[in-house]
């Protein structure tokens, strides 16, 4: 099964729902067919409007400081704007952090004045009651996914939430981006740990769930912060390795298997006529059953999207450009020119070896 699913796009950035949330849609839709009780499916499409207004405002707050949104994913509890690249500055992370719930509040803020306005102030409370007979109840629902949604991303400083990257932000502003990142990600470890086992105790598997969801997000905000702070000030240049073992895009795939086994890289560029055409990788050799290697050729199975980065650009960026589109490698090209390639390998050995000069 698929974690996430495409639904559509807007603003040219792709939406997608998480599993959770569409299984939980899909519930919601029977219990009410079955129950025949439309109020609980209309809860849960409001609470999908919501998160995805949410998200949304967060994506616009981004934009407009040029950050660009990679997709946005739709979780019950919130969702993930994935940007680029994190903003390092501040001011950037806390605008950006702050847009979601502050739409939040500021609809809720709305809502409450139409509500009060219709003299139907006294039916805020007991806040958790949620049933939907009329338009007015419909409002306060509105009211209350809002409020709540705003609160729970805003009031809890674990990254990656929203409350996380505005506490993150705050003392960045003190002591700098990678000192603030350690101290936040430290919290927000300590704050899932605390959730899961509250959500043991209970019991409540959504509080599991969410633990589970800033744990690895913490560690991995941790990591990305710690490599981009390693390699600062490196270039591609001075990581890629420049000999460079080329393949013919005609040799069989039972050539290509003895080039990998005497020179020992994973990948490697393909040429047609000393022109770059593709890249293949030990990965793709294996998809292809062993006896067909004899009667494939490299240009049938290669990858002919070529990912390549500039040998001025910074490493971290070839970090980050790895990350995002899932590969181990880039070809480093100069006017036009294969002049080395670049892999994860490299970069993680070179922080290895940076890492024991340190200590
Ligand atoms: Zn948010």
């Amino acid at each position: 099964m698929k974690d996430n699913y495409r639904i559509g796009s807007i603003f040219g950035i792709p939406l997608e729902l998480h599993v959770s949330f569409l299984l939980l849609l899909l519930f919601f839709f029977i219990y009410s067919a079955v129950t025949l009780n439309p109020g609980p499916f209309i809860y849960i499409v409001l609470l999908f409007a919501t998160v995805t207004l949410h998200e949304l405002s967060h994506s616009l707050m981004a934009m407009r400081y040029g950050v660009k949104i990679s997709k946005i994913t739709l979780l019950p509890f919130g969702g993930i704007a994935a940007m680029e690249e994190i903003p390092k500055n501040p001011r950037k992370e806390f605008a950006i952090a702050i847009a979601g719930p502050g739409f939040n509040f500021a609809v809720g803020g709305i809502t409450l004045a139409v509500i009060l306005a219709l003299g139907e102030g006294h039916r805020i409370f007991p806040f958790f009651e949620m049933k939907i007979e009329s338009a007015t109840d419909l409002l306060l629902l509105f009211f209350k996914i809002n409020i709540l949604l705003g609160a729970f991303n805003l009031f809890i400083p674990a990254l990656p939430m929203d409350g996380g990257r505005v506490f993150r932000s705050l003392l960045a502003f003190k002591l700098g981006f990678s000192a603030a990142t350690e101290i936040a990600t430290g919290i927000a470890k300590m704050i899932a740990i605390f959730m899961a086992l509250l959500g043991a105790l209970l019991p409540n598997l959504w509080l599991i769930f969410i633990a589970f969801f800033v744990y690895i997000g913490a560690t991995q905000e941790g990591e990305v912060s710690r490599i981009h702070l390693m390699l600062a000030g490196l270039k591609v240049r001075d990581l890629m390795s420049t000999e460079v073992v080329t393949v013919d895009e005609d040799i069989t795939l039972q050539e290509f298997a003895e080039v990998i086994f005497t020179k020992k890289h994973m990948g490697y560029p393909v040429v047609s006529g000393g022109k770059l055409v593709g890249i293949i990788t030990f990965s793709d050799l294996s998809r292809v059953p062993r006896e067909k290697w004899a009667t494939t050729r490299v240009g049938e199975v290669m990858t002919r999207k070529l990912l390549t980065i500039s040998p001025e650009e910074e490493a971290s960026e070839a970090f980050m450009r790895m990350a995002r589109a899932g590969v181990g490698r880039l070809l480093v090209v100069s006017g036009g020119r294969l002049v080395g390639i670049i892999s994860k390998t490299d970069l993680l050995r070179t922080l290895e070896i940076m890492r024991l000069m340190r200590e």
